[in-house]
């Protein structure tokens, strides 16, 4: 449209040049003048169809999520938002632990027995999880699923295990040991009683596959939101960035920082997230692999990045590093263009890029 509208701005204003001298003044200017409010309304977006927000709420990977997709064509945003959902259902079918036919339940089954033919998607959370374990020393690691099975977390009853359970469940944690076959796409766990837990990645995966899918479909503004990890595609109707709200851990309903961005990932971990309490002390779900115990060093992170894979992986990591190591780790990492830690005193440490996404009024 707008280079159709340049050309014959071009036209006209060729042709008055040529005729100009035999021309009266209103013949010389009025076509020009129409020409270039025309050219002004359609340069300004004014002349393009309304886009208008379709969202849609649905619970998967044990979370509400939230889809808000900006389209004209109603059609198309029904398909993209059944493309997102479709995303998140089937990486929750391909990870769930506490369902029997789901890949990682029979990786975890045969732990010990046989190598197990997986999905690229479960052969892919599992490959970046091992990497990002070894960038994060640690930190972050995916053979944490026995201890959160001691603790009880995902069930009804969830207590705290004896010392002694704990430095035994440990002892079947080390994620070295995860013999991955990428030519015949294989997992195998060598050991009975490891267990793979893709509960730290596997929303920022998913979350990740639905932004591909709605770009796949020509959406261009939209906004998803999987309990905590976010993901802005372009910018809201009104033409200003999608905002993002970090919750206060302290107050969960409280919000502590306004964010804002474009086509980029905000993925938050927090201690208010998941947890049980037991003799007044609140025992949450996210474990520091070095004792096993939930992670005190932190009570929210807030990673800023493209990918929401990464990103709700290095949420976790940095919650269990703390914020002395955690803002140096961020900082170091290049992928990673900001990221925020909020401690249990309610103290806010940030990476310098951190200022660039903040919105203030
Ligand atoms: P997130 O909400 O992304 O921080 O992930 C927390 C979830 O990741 C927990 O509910 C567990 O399923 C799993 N998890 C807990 N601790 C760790 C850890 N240190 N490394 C990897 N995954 C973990
Ligand atoms: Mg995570």
């Amino acid at each position: 449209m707008h280079t159709f509208l340049i050309r014959a701005y071009f036209t006209v204003a060729r042709f008055y040049f040529a005729e100009y001298e035999r021309a009266t003044f209103f013949m010389k200017k009025f076509p020009v003048l129409i020409l270039t409010m025309l050219l002004l309304f359609n340069l300004s977006g004014c002349g393009e169809p309304e886009q208008i927000k379709y969202d849609r709420d649905f619970f998967a990977m044990d979370t509400y999520i939230a889809c808000q997709v900006l389209s004209a064509d109603e059609e198309l945003a029904v398909k993209a938002l059944d493309a997102a959902e479709a995303a998140f259902m089937d990486i929750d079918r391909l990870t769930n632990r506490f369902e029997q036919s789901s890949e990682i339940s029979t990786v975890n089954s045969k732990a010990g027995v046989v190598p197990v033919k997986v999905s690229a998607d479960v052969f892919a959370m599992v490959e970046t999880s091992m990497q990002w374990s070894d960038k994060t020393d640690g930190a972050f690691n995916i053979l944490i699923g026995n201890v959160m099975d001691l603790w009880g977390f995902g069930t009804e009853n969830p207590a705290v295990p004896t010392e002694e359970a704990l430095v035994e469940a440990l002892t079947r944690t080390d994620y070295h040991k995860i013999v991955l076959d990428e030519k015949n796409s294989t997992i195998y766990l060598p050991e009975k009683g490891m267990v793979i837990d893709l509960g730290g990645v596997a929303k920022g995966y998913a979350t990740d596959k639905a932004v591909a899918a709605l770009k796949d479909l020509g959406i261009e503004n939209a906004l998803i939101n999987a309990g905590g990890n976010v993901y802005v595609l372009g910018k809201r109707a009104d033409g200003t960035p999608w905002k993002v709200g970090v919750r206060d851990p302290q107050d969960p309903e409280e919000i502590k920082k306004v964010l804002q961005g474009r086509d980029t990932a905000f993925v938050s971990s927090g201690d208010y997230q998941r947890y049980f309490e037991a003799d007044g002390i609140r025992y949450h779900h996210i474990l520091d692999p070095a004792d096993g115990y939930p992670a005190r060093a932190s009570a929210g992170t807030t990673i800023i990045m493209k990918s929401a894979t990464i990103a709700d992986i290095l949420s976790t990591s940095l919650f269990v590093k703390g914020p002395g190591e955690g803002i140096n780790l961020a900082e170091k990492f290049i992928e990673v263009d900001a990221a925020m830690i909020i401690t249990g005193d309610g103290k806010i440490y940030e990476t310098k890029k951190l200022r660039d996404y903040v919105f203030d009024n």
